[in-house]
């Protein structure tokens, strides 16, 4: 899957016709996500596992997950850090603290003892394990976004489908679409798509696309049983998926199915509560923070929690939300920060903040903070008072320093991306996202 929306969002005018398979509504901007983020591209873009970010890949960048195991190897390596893999944290030593936490091994039980503890499981396991308050889940009903399986497939050839969609400007929409010919799959009994389209990316190879169309509802991540469920569910899904591409889309006759997900992606999850609780406002109103420690720009996004449907609501162009400090700093445990989707916000913020390149920038913020002598009153009062806008590194690739000059920075925002699906009229900024769920809005992740 492309990493998106490290940039602030210039949305490009909807493209008929356009098989780029990019998303078109992640640039052109101001970059907002640096750091180790930036480190990794420049190192998987040398390695020939990505595509720089650039007006071509509507600046997201599609990456080779198995180059990116070499390169996060790499990193670990190269930063000096002991790691210790299939080590799975279950509990904690002493309730209300994080400091030692208990990991169950093939070696038996083994005790990790920190400091500072950072919590990345996605879920918040330590965090819970330790006896911070967390919520799962939207206001009116507790329910979760679903879970997805992603897979890519090969074997695809660009031109037939490019005629297709010549022919059938109305069937796509940069990287989703073919509800004609979802709809006569279904009525011929060879299909029963749980969500609302067809959604896939280009990856960082040609003749190579990442599918994102499987869906299941209902479940939760913090649930073997549910999770042992959705893997059962979606792998199945994703068998009649990649026939129906084969058997029905132009382009896919000779693909096949080269690598489905290591498990079942989990959206959402634990929230764990912190000192201050990001909300759907503070997102939607680009809200600055005094303790800011990282920038995001990706639309509320919520794949709809029981069918097809998904809501969008965008970030006001040309412009990012802060992530405070305050929202990695669980209640109650003072030696515990929280980094990734599990920080503190709500269904709605999660909605946004989840996406990879705001997770990694919450994770280096988390691990520079862990440094503190006391991470909770003393880091936040050094940030206070050197509150930081700039997440953009001197040292950034010369990639990434011409990104931030690049001529079209300057142009005044242009019209949004038409993203409401089928076509028709265009819309005013803003409005895309506010239908209700059901319609065929999505082009997410
Ligand atoms: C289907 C899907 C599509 C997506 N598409 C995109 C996209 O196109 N672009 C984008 O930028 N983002 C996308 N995202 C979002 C992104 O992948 C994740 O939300 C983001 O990576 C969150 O990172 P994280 O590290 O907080 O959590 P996770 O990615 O969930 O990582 C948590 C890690 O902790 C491990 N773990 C969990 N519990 C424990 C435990 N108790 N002990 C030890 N280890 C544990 C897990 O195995 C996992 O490795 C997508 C997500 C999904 C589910």
């Amino acid at each position: 899957m492309p990493w998106m929306s490290f940039h602030t969002r210039r949305p490009q005018p909807p493209r008929l016709g356009d098989v780029s398979l990019f998303p078109t509504d992640h640039g052109e901007g101001e970059p907002v996500v640096a750091g180790k983020h930036i480190e990794v591209i420049d190192r998987l873009v040398r390695a020939g596992g990505a595509v720089l970010p650039s007006p071509e890949t509507g600046y997201t960048v599609p990456f080779d997950p198995e180059v990116f195991k070499q390169v996060a190897l790499d990193l670990l390596d190269a930063a000096g850090v002991r790691y210790l893999l299939h080590a799975f944290a279950s509990g904690v030593r002493t309730p209300g603290r994080a400091g030692e936490v208990v990991f169950e091994t093939k070696s038996g039980p083994v005790v990790v003892s920190a400091r500072v503890t950072v919590d990345c499981t996605g879920d918040g396991d330590i965090a819970a394990a330790a006896g911070a308050p967390y919520e799962i889940g939207r206001e009116s009903d507790g329910l979760v976004q679903p879970m997805t399986l992603m897979f890519r497939v090969v074997g695809f050839d660009p031109e037939p489908f490019a005629r297709y969609v010549a022919e059938h400007p109305d069937q796509w929409r940069s990287v989703h679409g073919l509800w004609d010919l979802v709809e006569e799959a279904t009525a011929a009994g060879d299909l029963d798509l749980p969500r609302e389209d067809i959604l896939f990316f280009r990856s960082a190879h040609p003749g190579e696309v990442a599918v994102n169309s499987t869906r299941v509802t209902q479940v939760f991540g913090t649930d073997v049983f549910d999770l042992t469920r959705a893997e059962a569910v979606s792998h199945r899904q994703m068998a009649r998926i990649a026939a129906f591409l084969q058997d029905y889309v132009p382009g896919f006759a000779d693909s096949y199915v080269v690598q489905s997900g290591v498990q079942v992606g989990v959206r959402e999850t634990r929230r764990v509560l912190g000192d201050h609780v990001l909300t759907g406002e503070d997102i939607l109103g680009a809200r600055k923070f005094d303790d800011v420690i990282a920038r995001g720009t990706y639309p509320v996004d919520i794949h709809n929690p029981e069918g097809k449907g998904t809501v969008l609501r965008s970030v006001p162009p040309g412009d990012a939300y802060d992530v405070p400090l305050r929202c990695l700093l669980p209640r109650h445990v003072d030696d515990l920060l929280t980094a990734g989707r599990c920080i503190s916000g709500t269904h709605e913020a999660h909605s946004s903040y989840r996406v990879t390149p705001t997770a990694m920038a919450t994770g280096q913020a988390a691990g520079s903070a862990r440094r503190s002598r006391r991470p909770r009153a003393g880091f936040r009062a050094r940030w206070r008072s050197r509150p930081c806008r700039r997440s953009w590194s001197g040292r950034a690739p010369t990639w990434a320093r011409s990104a931030r000059t690049s001529p079209g920075r300057s142009r005044p925002p242009t019209a949004p991306a038409d993203h409401s699906g089928r076509p028709g009229p265009g819309r005013p900024y803003g409005t895309a996202g506010r239908r209700a769920t059901g319609g065929p809005d999505s082009r997410s992740s």
